[in-house]
This record gives structure tokens, sequence and C-alpha cells, in this order.
């Protein structure tokens, strides 16, 4: 017998203590709760033991009736790695054929029949009837006695209440024991009617749930995630007709982006144009060399080439993934003494993760190479307190559809120098000279661009700068609940969080990784399968995962250049794999992901066993 932490010492608690003691799998240890006034106190046969996270036990439970708080909890335990338990009563009916997630309560007299799907951390309450094929969402409650129809949808977090029914043919439910009329008892929640009928009203879809055919839909590597502030600021603009690269929206997300920073910015159509203003800022001239990490994205890369530049590539190091500083010190060395020093260099922050900052502009300042932040993926990071983009002489981000956060596209430039940006917001409005005459006589002295962003987009990006703090959060918590899943798999490896000589900066977040991609290495030898194999395997189950970047001097157009080790670069991008990372994926959704890969990774261990 298992020993079982009950999390609740309410009267929830204990109607799910005494189930577990029911099913004789598992032997009840006690309570625990938040309030230490209560620990030491008896509550039935048992007594509350403390918080759960002192009180071991070999699987825990959450016995707490609101929605809302259980799933807190049951999150909280999950992300610390506890084992959940799924507690069925004796007495309660459930089909061989449905499948009931973690954290999930079956009480007495409840039945569930063929092919339902219960999500993860539900009460199903006592006698309780949910149907064939029902789908209930994750921390949602079927209250006493009620009915969940056929095929009936339940949403995640949502309450079917006592006595009630909600059948697909919009019948009403068996008689109400509890005194109140039936005109009493609908609509069930809210003010909308809650009878679900396909033919009448399309319904919503159902956050993770898998669709009742069965039919798994499409888990994407990095979605764009809104708050509910966008749409606002959006209408706003139609409202007033800032409908141009110029109104009230881009004024006030630079103000915002200013006072995040604490440097100027100027607002871009996205982070290549903002890239390529930045080599113009430094200055780059027709064959003159720029420094680039060998392992990034393309767009990192290009806009040392529109200026006519050449790159000069550099290996990663292995704790962050970023551009190794020794290698970037022999080379600089050995450049200064044949006086041929490269102009700049363009130090990128990949992941969500930044470079080792101290390193590589002290090495810079030295040799007097400009520095360029690509931070377009590390948004939200910290390095050593500050904001990486902020360091170097100029640093750019970007609002691309699959970032952290997202104006649909957009980007921005920022520099402590406010005449850099001053120039960069010249130039990315057609550099139009002031006209002394007060006439709009356009003259130009400078070669200019369209870079502006629009004041539309403006509006989408003010509303997720508001949010970024909790969607770091929440890819950081995507992340931990990856390496819980994994926990015990051979040959899959976590990409280090860095912490550049300071490890009580990481406890105290002043160095943070956004973990914008959840990634990892796969040792093949270990694992059984390739990371190419995992992204097919994964693929198969309609799952979007990506290989690390392919290096840029293994790239068709940048091979020539020259390039400074690159083994690693290689390795990692051979290994290495980006799995889903959004900040909205679903628990149900990552659990799929989680066990597509232990599938894998079993299908090849056994298969090898067996032959
Ligand atoms: C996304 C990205 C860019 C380009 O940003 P866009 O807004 O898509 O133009 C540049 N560098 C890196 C490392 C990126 O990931």
């Amino acid at each position: 017998m298992k020993s079982l932490l009950v999390v609740g010492a309410g009267r929830h608690g204990r109607v799910v203590a005494e189930t577990a003691v029911s099913t004789k799998l598992y032997e009840v240890t006690g309570f625990a709760d938040d309030e230490p006034a209560s620990h030491g106190q008896a509550l039935g046969r048992w007594k509350i033991l403390g918080h759960w996270r002192e009180t071991a036990a070999d699987e825990y439970i959450v016995g707490i009736g609101s929605n809302a708080t259980r799933r807190r909890v049951f999150e909280e335990l999950v992300r610390s790695c506890k084992q959940v338990a799924t507690v069925v009563s004796d007495r309660a009916s459930v089909s061989d054929s449905a499948q009931l997630g973690r954290g999930t309560v079956v009480l007495a007299g409840a039945v569930v029949q063929s092919g339902a799907t219960i999500g993860e951390n539900v009460i199903i309450n006592a006698g309780a009837v949910v149907d064939h094929d029902a789908v209930i969402g994750a921390h949602a409650h079927v209250g006493p006695h009620s009915t969940v129809g056929s095929y009936a949808r339940i949403l995640p977090g949502e309450t079917v209440p006592a006595a009630a029914s909600r059948l697909r043919e919009g019948h009403s439910g068996p008689p109400i024991s509890t005194g109140e009329s039936a005109a009493d008892n609908l609509p069930l929640t809210g003010g909308s009617a809650d009878v679900r009928d396909p033919e009448r009203r399309p319904l919503p879809p159902i956050e993770g749930a898998e669709m009742a055919d069965g039919e798994d839909h499409h888990v994407r590597l990095s979605v764009p995630h809104m708050s509910s502030l966008e749409l606002g600021f959006v209408a706003e603009a139609f409202e007033t007709n800032w409908l141009s690269t110029v109104g009230p929206n881009l004024q006030a997300l630079e103000k915002c982006l200013e006072e995040r920073f604490g440097v100027p910015a100027v607002a871009l159509i996205n982070g290549t144009a903002a890239l390529h203003l930045a080599v113009r800022l430094a200055g780059i001239r027709p064959g003159e060399e720029v420094i680039s990490p060998t392992l990034t994205f393309a767009a990192s890369c290009n806009p040392i080439c529109y200026e006519g530049g050449r790159p000069v590539l550099i290996d990663s190091e292995r704790g962050s993934w970023n551009l190794d500083p020794n290698l970037l010190a022999e080379f600089l060395q050995r450049r200064a003494a044949v006086k041929r020093l490269p102009r700049a260099l363009i130090a990128v922050h990949l992941f969500g993760q930044s470079a080792d900052l101290d390193a590589i502009l002290a090495l810079c300042r030295q040799y007097e190479v400009q520095v360029i932040e690509d931070a377009a993926e590390c948004l939200g990071a910290r390095y050593k307190g500050h904001p990486p983009g902020t360091l170097g002489d100029v640093g750019i981000y970007s609002f691309n559809g699959n970032k952290i956060i997202t104006g649909t596209s957009g980007g921005a430039l920022v520099s402590r120098n406010p005449a850099w940006v001053h120039r960069a917001r010249f130039w990315s409005t057609q550099a139009c000279d002031p006209d002394p005459l007060g006439l709009k006589n356009y003259v130009h002295s400078e070669l200019g661009y369209n870079y502006r962003l629009s004041n539309v987009l403006a509006g989408i990006v003010r509303g997720q700068l508001e949010v970024l703090e909790e969607r770091v959060r929440q890819r950081r918590a995507v992340f931990d609940r990856y390496c819980c899943g994994f926990a015990g798999l051979p040959g899959i490896e976590p990409q280090p969080e860095a912490d550049f000589g300071c490890p009580e900066d990481l406890a105290t977040g002043r160095t943070r990784h956004t973990r914008w991609l959840s990634c990892f290495l796969i040792e093949k030898q270990r694992f059984g399968l390739s990371s190419a194999e995992l992204i097919r395997a994964l693929a198969a189950a309609n799952i979007e995962a990506r290989p690390v970047w392919k290096p840029m001097h293994t790239q068709p157009l940048y091979r020539g250049f020259e390039c400074i080790g690159g083994e690693v670069a290689e390795d990692l991008n051979r290994r290495g794999i980006c799995l889903p990372s959004s900040s909205s994926l679903s628990e149900e959704d990552q659990h799929r992901v989680i066990e597509t890969v232990r599938a894998a990774h079993e299908r090849v261990v056994t298969s090898c066993r067996g032959g």
C-alpha cells in the first residue's frame, strides 16, 4: 500500500481521505494545510500534519472544493515533482474505456461511462453521472447527483452544480432534489444558457482536451498569447483614426519600453529591420568585418550583409549556448597583433538566455569593437540585474508572432545613446531632413527606410507588454513541467541556466532565463532515438518540435566565411530539440507531449530488448 497525503483539511478533504481508504490501495497518513495554527489538530481519524512541502508521502491528492484553489495547489504539487494520485471510490463505476487524469477523484455512487474523458484534478462528486464520450476539462467539478450528457463538454475549471443536468439533446435532467424550482437551476452558470446543442451553437474549443472523435489537434511550438488589453488599444486606434505609423499607441509603447529598460527606444516594423539600423548605427562599411555567433537565426547575421559587411563566425560555449568569450578573446588578440580588428560584434541571446555580457563587453571595450545586442529571443530575461539588450552600444527586440510577446510583428531598437535612437527613428521614417520653411518639401540628404511600426500594431504590443512578467512565469513553468515529466528518462538533458559566475544571482532572479523555448539535448546512445527521430515521432503525433538553430557556417549562404571553432554549435544543432513552449500551453497538451516523448523512448527500448 502506498502512503497518501490529502492536501486540504476541510470537509471535502475528509471525504477524499475516506474515499482513498475505500480503494484499499492507499494508507492515508493525514492532511496537509497552509494554516500553521491547524497543525496537530485532529480531523476524523487523522491529523493535520503540516504543510505538504514539509510532509513526505508516496503520493498526494488535493482535497479542496474550490476549483481555483484546487488548481493552484495541484500545479504547485506538479511543479515540485510530487506524485499526484487518482482516487476512484470502490463504490463508483468507471468504464475501462474512460480516461481519468491524475489528481482526479471519483466519489461513491458516481458513474463514468465508456469513452468519457476526464481531465486532471477533476472532482466527480457522489452520485454524478458522466455519460459516454463526454469530455470534462481539467480542474472542473461535476456536482453531486448531476448528469453530464453524452458528448457534452465541460470547460476546464467549470462547475456543474448539484443535481442539475446538462444533456446534449437539451432535455432537462432528472428530478432536482434540492427543493429549488427548475427555473432556479437554469442557466447553470453565469448568464449564458449552458445546454450545448452542436446544431444550434458552435462548441467552444476545449483547452487541451482531446476531441471526442479522437483527432488530436496540433500542438505548436510557440503561439501568440493575448491578454485582455490589446483589443482596447487597437479599437482606440480605429476610433481615433490613428491608422498609420504615427499615433498615441506608438508614443505610449515607446514610453513603456523606456520605463522598463531605462534607455530610449524606437518602435520598428520588426526585429530584422531594427538590426539593420543597428548595423548602420555601428557604421559598418562594405568589406568591414562584424563578429556574429555561428549558432543563431539567419535574421541576426543577414543585416551585416545588407550593409556589405562580412560576418566572422564564432562558436558557442556550452554553459549558455551563446557566444564563447574565450574564443572571442583569442580571436581578438590574434587580430590585434596583425592590426585587423573587426568593427563590431553582434551578441545574440538565444532561447531566452543572455550571453555572458560582462566578459564580451570587457573584451570589446579593450579592443574598441562596437557591441550590437540581438535580444530578439530574450525579452524579459535578466543578466546580473540588467535587461540584456541595454548593455551594449545598441540593442534590438522582436515582437514576431512566435516570440514571448507579439504585435503579430514588430520590433524595437534601444540604446543608452539618445542620439543613436534619434538617428534610427529618422532613418526609419524615410530620412526626411527638417524643412526650415515649414513646407513638407521633402529634402533628403541620407538614405532612409520605411521601418516604422504601425500605430495599430503598437497597440497590440502595448497590451502584451503589460503581461510580459506573467508570460515569463508561464514559460518557465512549462519548462519546469517538462523537467518533472522527463525525470528518470535517460539521455534527455535540459538546456542549462547559466549563472555567469554568480550562483546567488540565479537564486534571487537577478539572472534569469525566460525559457522562451524549452530546449533539451538528446543523446541517442542512451535515449534510443536521435533528436531528429524524436522530432519526427512528435510530428506524427501532431506536435511541433524543432532542432536548435542550424549554425551559420553550415548554411549554403555563409559557407566560405571565417568561423572560429564550430563543433559546439554543430553538436547543439544535431542533438538539440525545442519543444512546444507556448505560455498558453495547457497541462493536458503538455502531458500529451511528455507522454509522446516517453512512449517514443519506451518503444525503442522494448523493441531492442525484444530483438
Ligand atoms: C526572431 C529573431 C530575429 C528577427 O526578428 P523579426 O521580428 O522576426 O524580424 C532576429 N534574431 C533572432 C535571434 C530572432 O530569433
